[in-house]
């Protein structure tokens, strides 16, 4: 309810109306997606200033079809989170991205990883880490090249369940990156105990790099205390050479943003990834 001042309590008011036709646009959308094969993946580069070459891909949703194409990603990934669909879209997202970097590291001299974001709701999921066997074993894909980013708030509930969670697909073969790190709850003392091998800088922290000395000396810190506790550092949303070289002088491994590149289908990124690397 909605309180409406001289009116007492409204229930509904056109606002609201509007947001539950949007989301039900959406969820009907989604459905449609999932059937039709509406969604597709796009990829964008990380690039590794140590090895001077791009190291993996990160796997984004996209849309293809016009039943979804009023609407951004993320209003449609909120709206999944809420009636649960993200489950269906994440398998269908880990499992293309398998299938993706098959393709993809056919046609390059050096093989490279994909990172593939997960929702929360999913870690919860009693069948989380045997979904994610089950799609390794079925499209036969090597798990070393695979890569989870999980952010913080989805891990501090159940810490217990949800580390074994990742201890096990560690044992797999896989690696873990904590996205989005400093936007949620940052406590450093978890981060030690938790199996992960990157964190993920938001670029929230790489956008303020620009207005000041102090706001570059809170990423340096960042980096520092990554590497001083053994993990690798991604900086995302890099768009300027500026807060490249910063970066790089901070000993940041791994950059990601426009400044490499937008992400791109298939074709666009294979061919950025050959320029990069093999060139
Ligand atoms: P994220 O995981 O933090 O992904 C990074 C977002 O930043 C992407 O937006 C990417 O396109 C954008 N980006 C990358 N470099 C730059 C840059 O230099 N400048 C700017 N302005 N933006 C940049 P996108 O693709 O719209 O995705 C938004 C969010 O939606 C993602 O944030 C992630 O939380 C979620 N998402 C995307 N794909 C998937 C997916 O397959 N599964 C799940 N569960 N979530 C996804
Ligand atoms: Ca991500
Ligand atoms: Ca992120
Ligand atoms: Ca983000």
């Amino acid at each position: 309810a909605k309180e409406t001042g001289k009116n007492g309590f409204q229930i509904f008011d056109e606002g609201m109306k509007h947001e539950v036709e949007e989301k039900l646009k959406i969820e009907l959308g989604i459905r449609e997606c999932l059937k039709n094969n509406g969604f597709e993946l796009f990829f964008q580069p990380l690039y590794n200033t140590q090895a001077k070459r791009i190291t993996q891909v990160e796997a984004l949703l996209r849309v293809k079809s016009s039943a979804l194409s009023a609407f951004n990603i993320m209003q449609i990934i909120q709206t999944a989170e809420v009636t649960g669909q993200i489950i269906d879209i994440d398998k269908w997202v880990i499992r293309s991205a398998c299938e993706s970097i098959q393709r993809i590291n056919h046609y390059l001299d050096e093989p490279i990883n994909i990172s593939i974001n997960i929702s929360p709701l999913h870690i919860m999921q009693q069948d989380f880490v045997r979904n994610i066997r089950d799609i390794i074993i079925d499209t036969g894909v090597f798990p070393d090249w695979i890569e989870l980013e999980i952010t913080e708030t989805s891990i501090m509930k159940s810490f217990e369940v949800n580390k074994r969670k990742l201890e096990e697909l560690k044992r797999l073969g896989i690696s873990i990156h904590l996205d989005d790190f400093g936007t949620g709850y940052s406590s450093l003392s978890y981060l030690n105990s938790l199996p992960i091998d990157h964190l993920k800088i938001d670029k929230s922290f790489i956008d303020a790099m620009l207005q000041s000395e102090k706001e570059r000396k809170i990423v340096e810190t960042i980096i520092n205390l990554a590497h001083n506790i053994g993990l690798h550092v991604v900086a995302e949303g890099v768009e300027y050479e500026e807060q490249f070289d910063m970066l790089n002088s901070y000993n940041c491994e791994l950059i990601q943003g426009y400044y490499i590149s937008k992400p791109a289908n298939f074709e666009y990124i294979t061919r950025t990834i050959k320029q990069y690397n093999e060139e």
